[in-house]
């Protein structure tokens, strides 16, 4: 039968291409539902397009300090908005452009429109009743439309949306999701973020080094509050030296909105109030999990705390239905939607020696300036865990390339098991950071100890160095500082 597969995916973000692609190599009939954009949030709408918006903001903050490293640049930089916008939209066309061609390639069949689950082993196209963001598309050619398909196995990749707090929902025009921040029409001269995770830091970060004036409000204790407490305040004092200004356990009580302006009443912890008036707001306080007419209830899938539950294989509680990515729960990155999905079709296909996902060994990127990443555990949820432990450091502004670079603030941390001498966790602060971590991530997943560590050989000079330094510390032996 045509409409018959193996497997079907719904969705074809990082989750749902990668499930479909594996699939395909090993020999399985698989075809993709999406209903609005090839390679879904992150190509078009997260990871990708905000990364090419900070590197503009990067190359900014590099000229505008071009007299640090003795160049005069005449006359005065300015960022125009519609080019950066442009490019940024060019490249998710890009990466979009690339999925229709590894699916072709990969002979994945692509079906156009919104999927639901009717029964197990049966999921129902139909035309999409979801308000595109951008017009739709561009829709490949040759894709299969409405009806009703079949398979042994269907995936669960529907990715998730921006979460609204009840009374400032966003609206597109004054209250920004991360969809109209990705693309303002011009740049708004104040600007307030409201929560510093990711998303909210990587925006703050972006329009701050475009000279509009931010304030970021966060309920927690810390910016970016799942990183390391002590490299959380050091981004957070590098950010406000750039001028930004953070205000900390405090919440966005309400915002009343004007005709060009909002103005925000924060409550704080210590029961003070402030009212401020920003041109825009993003709303940054977290995502939601696209569970809702997909047929999970038809089927009797369950779901724990918004997201579908799962085992570490991506199996839900209903046999032949799996879910994976931003569906299937935090952390909410796209390397785990794809490390899942590989998991999830090699154990379907039956290859031996499948691992289920190992959440602590997924790493976290913030591209902000300066970046942020760790792997692991922090500090504190060592401690929490009853670990004994010891713990290395080591700055940036002991290291010969960082200063090079004119990048010398920055901070290396390393945690290891005393007993076993196994790293459990590394966090780091400063350039390039976000390349770096891949090095602790490796030495993780090979349970890697101080020993070997401190026996490998790391490139002179390079910002690397202050990850070996950081572990020679851990064990009372740093050399440069
Ligand atoms: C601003 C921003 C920046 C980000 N930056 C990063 C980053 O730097 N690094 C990182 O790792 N992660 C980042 N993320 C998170 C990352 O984008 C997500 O974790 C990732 O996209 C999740 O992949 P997914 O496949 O689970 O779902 P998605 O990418 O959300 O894809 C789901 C797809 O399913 C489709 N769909 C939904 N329902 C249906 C249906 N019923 N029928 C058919 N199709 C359907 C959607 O149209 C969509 O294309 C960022 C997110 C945002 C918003």
């Amino acid at each position: 039968m045509a409409n018959n597969y193996d497997v079907i995916v719904i969705g074809s973000g990082p989750g749902g291409y990668i499930a479909a692609i594996r699939a395909a190599q090993l020999g399985l009939k698989v075809a993709v539902v999406e209903r609005e954009h090839l390679a879904g949030i992150c190509s078009n709408w997260g990871c990708i397009p905000t990364k090419a918006l900070l590197r503009s903001a990067d190359v900014l903050h590099t000229a505008q300090h071009g007299k640090d490293y003795g160049l005069t640049l005449e006359g005065s930089i300015t960022p125009d908005i519609k080019a950066i916008v442009a490019r940024s939209r060019g490249i998710a066309h890009r990466m979009n452009n690339g999925v229709g061609f590894l699916f072709k390639k990969n002979k994945v069949d692509i079906i156009w429109g919104e999927a639901r689950i009717t029964k197990p082993g049966e999921v129902v196209v139909s035309k999409s009743t979801k308000k595109p963001v951008e017009p739709v598309g561009p829709v490949p050619k040759n894709t299969l439309g409405e009806g009703t398909y079949t398979a042994k196995h269907i995936i669960i990749a529907t990715g998730a949306r921006p979460r609204a707090l009840p009374g400032i929902e966003p609206d597109g025009k004054l209250i920004w999701t991360y969809f109209e921040a990705m693309k303002p029409e011009e740049m708004p001269k104040s600007l307030l973020v409201m929560g510093s995770g990711a998303i909210g830091i990587e925006f703050a970060s972006f329009y701050r080094t475009m000279g509009v004036e931010v304030t970021v409000v966060e309920i927690m204790n810390q910016v970016m509050p799942v990183e390391d407490a002590e490299i959380s305040a050091l981004a957070k004092k590098q950010f406000e030296r750039q001028g930004m200004k953070i205000i900390l356990e405090a919440k966005v009580a309400k915002v009343e909105k004007g005709a060009n302006s909002i103005t925000a009443t924060i409550e704080k912890k210590d029961g003070t109030t402030e009212k401020i008036t920003a041109d825009r707001m993003i709303s940054a306080v977290g995502v939601q999990a696209n569970i809702e007419g997909i047929g999970l209830e038809a089927v009797g899938v369950k779901t724990d705390r918004g997201f579908i539950a799962i085992d570490g294989y991506g199996k839900t509680n209903v046999p032949g239905i799996y879910a994976i990515g931003d569906v299937a729960g935090p952390p909410l990155l796209a390397h785990k939607a794809e490390h899942e999905a590989v998991i999830c079709i090699e154990k379907i296909a039956g290859l031996p020696n499948v691992h289920p996902m190992d959440k602590l060994k997924i790493p976290g990127c913030t591209y902000c300036h300066p970046q942020v990443a760790s792997v692991g555990l922090t500090e504190a949820k060592a401690k929490a865990e009853g670990r004994d432990i010891r713990v290395g450091r080591f700055p940036f502004v002991a290291n010969g390339k960082a200063i090079a670079l004119g990048e010398d603030q920055g901070l290396v941390k390393t945690i290891f098991d005393k007993k076993t001498g196994e790293l459990i966790g590394a966090h780091m602060v400063g350039a390039e950071v976000t390349e770096l971590i891949q090095g602790f991530v490796i030495a993780m997943n090979l349970e890697t100890t101080e020993e070997e560590l401190i026996h490998t050989i790391f490139p002179h000079p390079t910002i690397s160095e202050t990850m070996k330094e950081s572990v020679l510390d851990a064990y009372g032996r740093a050399l440069n500082a």
